[in-house]
């Protein structure tokens, strides 16, 4: 996708602080935490939105199987970590290729209205 920023960070054309990469995943900071730690994981194949990935399963797999080592790696897990995806304007998607918010590092509050 050409005009997507999130592609163009995968290409190193907009500079991120890249946390993890493999072949089909990349995981950078967030630009404005909303916690000690906040990670975006994306795969490297643009899809808009968790619906439009949802047409190629693997992908997910390949993203969740990403956040699982790297949370280890991290002794995240010990503490424990929050999962989040956003669709669609309810729940305030800003960025149109699909990511997976990693929050943790400290207690977090609960979430929701
Ligand atoms: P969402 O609201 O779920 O679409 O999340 C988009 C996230 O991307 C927000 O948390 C932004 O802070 C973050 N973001 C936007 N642009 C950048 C960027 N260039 N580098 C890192 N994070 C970004
Ligand atoms: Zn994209």
């Amino acid at each position: 996708m050409d005009n997507c920023i999130f592609c163009k960070i995968v290409k190193g054309e907009i500079p991120s602080k890249k946390v993890f990469e493999n072949e089909n995943v990349f995981a950078f900071q967030d630009l404005y935490p909303q916690a000690k730690i906040h990670l975006l994981f994306i795969h490297k194949n643009h899809s808009s939105h968790i619906n439009q990935m949802s047409e190629t399963p693997q992908a997910i797999a390949e993203v969740f199987q990403a956040i699982s080592q790297y949370t280890q790696e991290m002794g995240l897990d010990r503490d424990g970590f929050r999962v989040v995806t956003n669709l669609g304007p309810n729940a305030g998607q800003t960025v149109f290729h699909t990511h997976f918010h990693v929050l943790g590092g400290e207690k977090l509050g609960h979430f929701g209205s």
